[in-house]
């Protein structure tokens, strides 16, 4: 098992120390943990310029002394909105070995936060807010330099005080899919994100139908994260995840190495209770 979406107390949203993240990972049973902590340089953003990336590496070889035999630990960076913010995050992934880098859309148009509710409300109707939000997902597809976008229908998450439980993401299968053929044609992946899966929600970030569209659209790279901050879901729902991926037609996961990707086997979906 793998979880290759986890946050440590590099990132300004999470108090956990690495060294309890990777405790529970393997409490967990994973095989390999990828740390992608939060790279944001919008001024509106709690997380933004809170990375320490030296610090982090000299903690990651601390882990992986104390810990590698046991699990493998990746080095990891979720850059927001990497098609925007190049002249930025160019200098940090050049200088340092990162193993994997998330590309993430957070704050559309660089300026409204769709952690927001108030992003919901802004355009007259909810939908809109949704449709300008995975359009850009296009230009982050082509644009960006990152290995593969994270949480797809992310505004999801907080969209809902506004509209509830009347999403479908099919409705915006004509905006998704056209970003989802750009990161098939780069070689670039996306990710099943279980956080709102461990919150208790039907679907993870995105649904089956839309990693399904990724496979339609000739996508291979596909990875598997919790999203965790805290070691209590480090690790959750990645089952759930695997057995999604595999009725979407996958059968195999995205595993890096120093940007590299490497496919392995789906694990078996796991037994049912008896
Ligand atoms: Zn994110
Ligand atoms: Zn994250």
């Amino acid at each position: 098992m793998f979880d290759y979406h986890v946050h440590t107390s590099f990132s300004a949203d999470s108090a956990t120390p690495m060294a309890a993240q990777v405790e529970a990972a393997i409490a967990a049973g994973l095989r390999e943990i990828a740390f992608t902590e939060h790279e944001d340089y919008n001024p509106g953003d709690e997380t933004s310029f809170f990375f320490r990336h030296a610090d982090y590496h000299a903690e990651v070889d601390r882990c992986q002394a104390q810990y590698g035999d046991r699990i493998r630990i990746l080095r990891g960076i979720e850059v927001s909105e990497p098609h925007r913010t190049a002249p930025l995050c160019g200098p940090v992934l050049a200088g340092y070995p990162w193993d994997f880098v998330l590309g993430s859309l957070h704050w559309v148009d660089g300026q409204y936060n769709a952690y927001l509710k108030d992003y919901y409300l802004r355009f007259g109707d909810w939908r809109e807010s949704m449709r300008k939000y995975f359009r850009e997902l296009s230009d982050l597809a082509r644009g960006g330099d990152f290995d593969v976008m994270s949480h797809l229908d992310y505004p999801v998450r907080y969209g809902v005080q506004v509209f509830g439980d009347a999403y479908d993401i099919a409705d915006f299968e004509r905006e998704i899919r056209p970003a989802l053929r750009i990161l098939a044609d780069r070689g670039k992946g996306m990710e099943i994100n279980t956080n709102p899966l461990w919150r208790h929600k039907a679907h993870p970030n995105p649904p089956g139908i839309a990693v399904r569209w990724f496979r339609e659209e000739g996508g291979e790279v596909l990875t598997v994260g919790s999203d965790s901050h805290r070691p209590a879901t480090t690790g959750a729902c990645i089952d759930q995840a695997i057995v999604l991926a595999r009725a979407a037609g996958f059968t195999r996961l995205a595993t890096f190495n120093k940007r590299k990707v490497t496919f392995v086997d789906l694990p078996p979906n796991p037994k049912p209770a008896a």
